[in-house]
């Protein structure tokens, strides 16, 4: 429930404000509405080009929060009520991009403007109206790690300092042009540039957010259910998915690339902290994620196989992963950061957040969610039709 008496960190209470959230209707964004509404008396303009993932937030008339949120449809690409909605908010959020891998190499000029080109009106307003930002970025800026131009068996491969990321120290390593994944990464990149030069010559309040693979309810969507049926989603959706279809999961090139999954409730209490703490946020770049929740894909594919069938009483495959070459998977322009540790300190030292769920009781409410929302769906969609 809603407090009437929050107070921050230090101890000051905490006023309602009014935040204008852009993308609030993806992934991330409804479970921030969500945070906002149930536990804050803040008010929401929540722009997107889609509400589903927000429906249950502005229906039926009536709910509690019913006066602190008001969706906007608008494509932030082409819309003049974009610099109003700005200015009558205290705080701007920043969550609109392209982001998913399948589309970095496929669709780089897309990519490119969406990361890029689409935020600079956001950045400038912001700027100009004196109003303060929380720009989602991406762990992915830092790119590959400075280990893995190591030999595979060299002994610094061990050593933290090769591997762990860490805002203010470790150097962004991108591929060459022709591998287009990194085209995301780059204008990612250079926005963060950008919202920090505006820091530091125009005053800009500003928070940059590098989110480590947030997974949870919501993410994504299931081809040809929620989504397009050649759609290729990020792993979470894409393993959901094979999980769902009593299909093999897809290992890319053997599955031996490393990730730490931080679950979504947990990442969104250290927004929360961002968003209420700004004295304590402003002028930083947080690393949000879990470094104790280390797998590589194919540890990542066993265990959902697992719990899927835990969660679902459906006994697993007895093959349940097959390897795809990166090329037959993502098509031609792919590339992969090998490793993605954070480093905590910051985050730990400005806002005392730490996660807390362990990523196999992050899968399990999960692949619960997941099972409940679309094994029935899946089951229509391929039941064959029966012959008259
Ligand atoms: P998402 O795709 O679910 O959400 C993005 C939302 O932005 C979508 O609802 C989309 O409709 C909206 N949007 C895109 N272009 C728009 C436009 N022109 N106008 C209006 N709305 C637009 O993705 P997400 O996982 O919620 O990610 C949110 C942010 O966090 C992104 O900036 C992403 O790069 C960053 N991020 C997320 C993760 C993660 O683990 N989920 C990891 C790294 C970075
Ligand atoms: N991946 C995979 N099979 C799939 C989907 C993804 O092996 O069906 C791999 C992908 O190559 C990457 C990792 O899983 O190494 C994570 O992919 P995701 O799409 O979640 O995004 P990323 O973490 O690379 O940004």
């Amino acid at each position: 429930m809603a407090s009437p008496t929050r107070v921050d960190l230090d101890g000051n209470q905490i006023k309602p404000i009014t935040i204008c959230m852009i993308g609030a209707g993806g992934f991330i964004g409804s479970h921030l509405c969500e945070k906002i509404l149930s536990e804050t008396q803040h008010t929401i303009l929540a722009v997107d080009v889609y509400n589903d993932k927000v429906k249950h937030l502005l229906e039926p008339a009536g709910l509690p929060w019913a006066d602190r949120i008001r969706f906007h449809r608008v494509n932030i690409k082409h819309d003049s009520r974009l610099e109003g909605l700005i200015k009558m908010a205290d705080l701007t959020i920043n969550l609109a991009a392209i982001c998913t891998p399948a589309d970095y190499n496929t669709r780089p000029l897309d990519t490119i403007y969406s990361n890029f080109i689409d935020a600079l009106p956001v950045v400038k307003y912001c700027s100009e109206n004196g109003k303060r930002l929380i720009h989602f970025s991406t762990c992915e800026v830092y790119g590959k790690t400075i280990g893995s131009f190591l030999p595979k068996d060299h002994p610094l491969r061990q050593d933290p300092s090769f591997y762990v990321l860490k805002e203010d120290a470790s150097p962004c390593i991108f591929g060459p042009i022709e591998k287009q994944r990194w085209s995301y990464a780059c204008a990612k990149q250079l926005i963060e540039r950008l919202i920090y030069a505006e820091g530091a010559e125009n005053g800009l309040e500003f928070t940059i957010v590098r989110p480590f693979n947030w997974i949870g309810p919501r993410m994504d969507f299931i081809p040809g259910v929620d989504g397009p049926s050649e759609g290729v989603p990020r792993v979470l959706a894409c393993f959901s998915n094979n999980l769902l279809r009593r299909e093999p999961l897809k290992l890319v090139d053997g599955g031996q690339s490393q990730r730490t999954f931080v679950y979504i409730k947990d990442a969104i209490e250290a927004v929360l902290l961002m968003i209420e703490n700004p004295a304590r946020a402003n002028g930083h770049i947080f690393n949000v994620g879990n470094p104790n929740n280390e797998v590589t894909v194919k540890q990542l594919a066993e265990m959902m196989t697992q719990v899927y069938a835990n969660v679902s009483g459906e006994p697993s495959l007895e093959e349940p992963t097959i390897d795809v070459s990166s090329k037959e998977f993502y098509g031609e322009g792919y590339d992969d950061s090998d490793k993605r540790i954070p480093d905590m300190t910051i985050i730990n030292k400005q806002l005392g957040w730490n996660p807390k769920t362990s990523l196999w009781d992050l899968l399990e409410s999960t692949l619960t969610y997941q099972h409940r929302t679309y094994a029935e769906a899946v089951k229509q969609a391929t039941a064959k039709p029966v012959a008259s």
